[in-house]
């Protein structure tokens, strides 16, 4: 991709204080998109960071705190944005959280906190995204959905059925939006090398490595490209779709 390729973009992308969220923020800024990171935690030093960062390689950034369950704080997050930039282009749905465990001992709270933030935060944020792009009649949606939401993983019930929903209301939102030139689109990795992944157990991790083809975990910049290139013009005839990096599992 070549450097200028989003300028005079504006994007969101949930969760960008660390993690994939993060490289992705770096490589839309990277191409000359401005950028909204948002982040829950009330410290914003992660945040902070990443805004510093951008500003350092010359980007424009703001740290948006907002926990996406909570439809007013988002509605106000979106408003920030526009108020700022005047517009939103890019919509990455990226914040997630894991509360493993298996069904027969999972509790209700567990099963309620991955799913409000993976399937409802990406609804809300979709939502309130969507009114700017529907205004202006172009923008990109990106969710992170995930191998899991496929295959299934045992001990993964609630993250699972989070990551199936966001495809099945990935492809649906596509099909209401296509014609306001919005693309709609999930990606579904496989193990990725971040802090959601590193408390995992050394055998949890070696069963999954011995089903990669590539031999390897992957790394949040290699996520990065793809999203990148889905958020940008050249992927402007792909919507509804899923596209997996897993390295081959
Ligand atoms: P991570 O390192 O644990 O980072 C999670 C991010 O989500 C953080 O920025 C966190 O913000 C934010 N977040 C959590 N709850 C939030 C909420 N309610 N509102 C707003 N932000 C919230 O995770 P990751 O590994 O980069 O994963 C990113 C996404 O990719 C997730 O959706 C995950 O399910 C998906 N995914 C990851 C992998 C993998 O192997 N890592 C594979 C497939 C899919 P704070 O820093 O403020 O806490």
């Amino acid at each position: 991709m070549t450097s200028g390729e989003l300028q005079g973009k504006v994007a969101l992308v949930t969760g960008a204080s660390r993690g994939i969220g993060k490289a992705v923020a770096l490589k839309l800024s990277s191409l000359g998109a401005k950028l909204a990171i948002n982040h829950i935690a009330p410290e914003k030093a992660n945040a902070d960071a990443v805004v510093a960062i951008l500003a350092q390689q010359g980007g424009e950034a703001l740290a948006l705190e907002a926990d996406i369950r909570n439809s007013e704080a988002v509605k106000n997050m979106v408003q920030a944005i526009t108020d700022k930039w005047g517009t939103l282009d890019i919509l990455v749905n990226n914040a997630g959280i894991t509360k493993d465990t298996l069904v027969l001992r999972m509790s209700d709270e567990a099963w309620d906190d991955v799913l409000d933030i993976n399937l409802r935060g990406a609804f809300v944020c979709t939502r309130a995204a969507l009114r700017p792009m529907v205004r202006q009649k172009s923008g990109r949606i990106v969710s992170m959905s995930s191998i899991s939401g496929i295959m299934g993983t045992a001990g993964q019930g609630n993250y699972s059925a989070s990551k199936a929903g966001l495809i099945g209301f990935t492809k649906s939102v596509a099909r209401e939006v296509g014609g306001m030139n919005i693309t709609v689109n999930a990606i579904a990795p496989g193990f990725i090398m971040t802090d959601m992944t590193d408390r995992l157990p050394q055998e949890r991790k070696d069963a999954i490595l011995s089903m990669v083809s590539l031999r390897r975990f992957g790394k949040p910049e290699e996520v990065a490209e793809l999203i990148a290139f889905l958020a940008s013009e050249r992927a402007g005839y792909i919507t509804g779709q899923v596209i997996g990096i897993d390295g081959g599992m």
